[in-house]
C-alpha cells in the first residue's frame, strides 16, 4: 500500500530555533552536531540555552565528521545509553543529522548490529526511549524530513543509505538564519543535491500525487534562488532552505534514482562531496532516463519556463540548463574536470558500477539499468 510520511511538526523562519521551547515537559536532550560551524555561528549555544530555559538537562555530542562513519554512530549510541535522553536534537548538516538517526536506532536497540538494519524498511519500532528533532544547517540533504541516513563503511569505502520511515524525524526546525553562514562551495554543492532530489523524485517509480507538487515547487524555487544564494543573497538563502525541504518531503516518499546510486558509490572513492557528484551526474542521468520518461522531464522544463516545442527539445533545454547552472556555481561538468585521474577511474569503475546497480536508489529509477549501462552512464559523466 502506498504511504506518505512526514515529520509531525515543522517550524520555519529566521529564529525558528526558539521553537525548541515547545519541548518543555521532556527531561533530557542530547545535542548531536558536527565540527565547529554551529558553535562559530552561535547556533549551538542558542540551542542549549533554549532547551535549558525549557527545563531540559542537556549533553553535547560533537565531532560528527562529514560522511559519518559506523564508528562515530556507535560512539554516539553509547553516549546516549549513558545519558539516557528522552529527546535527541541533531543540529548541523546532513552528516550529523544522519549520524544521530543511526545512533537513535542503536540507543533504542543496543543488541542490533549494522547488518540487522542495512536492508530498507527493516528497522525496529523507535520512540520507545526518545523523540528526534532535526535542525538543518545546510540547504540540501533535507535529512530533517527524510526516512534516510547515509553512513559510510570506511573499510570498504561504501556508503550505505539506511532507509525506513521509523527514522523520519518527529520535529524539523528550519531556522533560515543558519544557512546564511555556509561558505560558497557548500552552498553550491548542497543546492545541487537538493535539485537532484527534486528531479529524481519527479520521475521516480514511487512518485505520487502527493510527491509531485512538492517536487515541482522545489525545482522551480531552486531555479529561482540557487545562483543568488550562492552569490550571498540572504533572501535567496532563506528560500533555498525551504525549497530543499520541499524536495526532501517529496523524495523521502517518491524515492530517488541512479544519479544518487552513482553518487553514493563514487563519492568516497573519488573523494568528491555528495552534492557535487550529483551535480555532475544529473544531466547524463536525464539523458539515459529520458528514453522512458521524456514527458515527465518535459513537464519539469515547462514548469520552469524553458524553451522547446517538442518534448525532446524541452528535455535538451533541461539538460543544458543544469549544465549552465553548474557553470554559474563553479562546479565541474565531468569527473575528469573535477580532477579524477584515469587510473583512479579504471581501477574502480567495475566495482562502482556493480555496487551502484545494487544501491537501493536504483530500484526506483524510472529506467531499469544493468552493470554495462551503469558503466556507460558513468563514462559519459567522466
Ligand atoms: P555535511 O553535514 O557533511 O557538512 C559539510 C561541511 O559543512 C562540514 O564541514 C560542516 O562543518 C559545514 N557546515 C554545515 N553547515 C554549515 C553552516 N551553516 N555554515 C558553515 N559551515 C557549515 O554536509 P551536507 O549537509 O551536504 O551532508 C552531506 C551528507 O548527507 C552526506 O553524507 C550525504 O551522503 C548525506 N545525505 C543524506 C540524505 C538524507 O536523506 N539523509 C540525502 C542526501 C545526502 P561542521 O562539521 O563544522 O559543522
Ligand atoms: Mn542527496
Amino acid at each position: 500500500m502506498p504511504r506518505f510520511t512526514l515529520p509531525r511538526d515543522l517550524y520555519y523562519g529566521p529564529d525558528a530555533i526558539s521553537e525548541l521551547k515547545n519541548l518543555k515537559g521532556y527531561k533530557k536532550a542530547i545535542i548531536v552536531t558536527g565540527g565547529s560551524s554551529m558553535k562559530k555561528g552561535g547556533f549551538l549555544q542558542k540551542t542549549e540555552a533554549v532547551l535549558k530555559e525549557a527545563g531540559l538537562e542537556t549533553m553535547l555530542f560533537e565531532g560528527v565528521e562529514p560522511d559519518p562513519s559506523i564508528e562515530t554512530v556507535f560512539k554516539g549510541a553509547k553516549a546516549m545509553r549513558d545519558f539516557e535522553p528522552d529527546v535527541i536534537v541533531a543540529i548541523g548538516g546532513g552528516s550529523p543529522i544522519d549520524a544521530a538517526k543511526a545512533m537513535w536506532v542503536f540507543y533504542e536497540y543496543p543488541e542490533k548490529s549494522f547488518e540487522d538494519i542495512k536492508d530498507p524498511f527493516t528497522m525496529p519500532k523507535l520512540r520507545q526511549k526518545a523523540i528526534f528533532v532535526a535542525i538543518p544547517s545546510t540547504s540540501g540533504t533535507a535529512s530533517e524530513v527524510t526516512a534516510f541516513s547515509v553512513i559510510t563503511d570506511y573499510s570498504t569505502n561504501i556508503k550505505y543509505p539506511l532507509a525506513d520511515f521509523e527514522i523520519t524525524p518527529d520535529i524539523a526546525i528550519l531556522d533560515t538564519s543558519i544557512p546564511q553562514t555556509m561558505p560558497k562551495k557548500l552552498t553550491a554543492h548542497t543546492g545541487m543535491d537538493a535539485l537532484t532530489h527534486a528531479i529524481e523524485a519527479y520521475v521516480a517509480t514511487a512518485r505520487s500525487d502527493f510527491s509531485d507538487p512538492l517536487a515541482i515547487k522545489a525545482i522551480s524555487d531552486i531555479y529561482d534562488s540557487l545562483v543568488d544564494s550562492y552569490n550571498g543573497d540572504k533572501d535567496a538563502r532563506a528560500k533555498m532552505h525551504i525549497a530543499q525541504c520541499l524536495a526532501g518531503m517529496s523524495f523521502s516518499n517518491a524515492l530517488l534514482g541512479i544519479a544518487h546510486s552513482l553518487a553514493h558509490k563514487t563519492g568516497a572513492v573519488f573523494d568528491i562531496p555528495h552534492g557535487c557528484c550529483n551535480a555532475i551526474l544529473l544531466p547524463f542521468v536525464i539523458q539515459y532516463n529520458s528514453k522512458v520518461c521524456m514527458e515527465r522531464y518535459a513537464q519539469i522544463a515547462k514548469a520552469i519556463g524553458l524553451a522547446g516545442y517538442t518534448d525532446k527539445q524541452l528535455v535538451n533545454s533541461l539538460v543544458d540548463s543544469i549544465k549552465e547552472m553548474n557553470k554559474k556555481l563553479n562546479i565541474a561538468q565531468t569527473y575528469k574536470e573535477n580532477g579524477v585521474s584515469e587510473e583512479l577511474l579504471n581501477a574502480n569503475i567495475d566495482k562502482i558500477a556493480a555496487n551502484a546497480v545494487l544501491d537501493p536508489c536504483t530500484a526506483s529509477n524510472p529506467r531499469p539499468i544493468d552493470v554495462e549501462n551503469m558503466k556507460k552512464v558513468l563514462m559519459c559523466a567522466y
